[in-house]
């Protein structure tokens, strides 16, 4: 399967089916992001187990990649450490912009470099991202990718 087929037929399934979709209540962390140029909006919240994400669900509305993006993160940093994801995180910027190194650990979430072909679209799929590094840092204010 090519890059341009798996990036479809990801996108689909995870917009169709999120997976880990809705909030934590209660949680230990939580972000909310905003896209406004496409008009993405996701709240993301953690609960955590000293160094670790023990759970995550994300909540929103948005385009089906921000959506899609967000289901497959989610997927991806259960489980994972603070470490671990701030590499993920470099990762996925770097594959989104086309400065992958490489497929590296990045399983499914290699599908998105079927983004990097459309720029417009590049911050759709990284504000879940952006969204989980704030909640993990704690920052109060809301983000946004303007
Ligand atoms: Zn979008």
């Amino acid at each position: 399967m090519d890059l341009k087929e798996l990036y479809r037929e990801v996108i689909l399934d995870h917009n169709r089916s999120p997976r880990n979709f809705g909030r934590l209540e209660p949680a230990d962390a939580t972000a909310v992001g905003r896209n406004p140029l496409c008009g993405d909006r996701l709240d993301v919240t953690l609960r955590m187990e000293g160094d670790r994400v023990a759970d995550v669900r994300f909540d929103g509305q948005g385009c089906a990649i921000s959506m899609a993006s967000a289901s497959l993160m989610s997927e991806a940093i259960k489980g994972r450490r603070r470490d671990e994801i701030e590499r993920l995180y470099q990762d996925v910027h770097a594959l989104l912009t086309g400065h992958a190194r490489g497929d590296g650990e990045l399983g499914k979430l290699a599908a998105l470099g079927g983004v990097a072909e459309f720029p417009a679209r590049v911050k759709c799929a990284s504000l879940c991202w952006h969204t989980l590094h704030a909640a993990l840092n704690e920052t109060r204010a809301p983000v946004s990718t303007e």
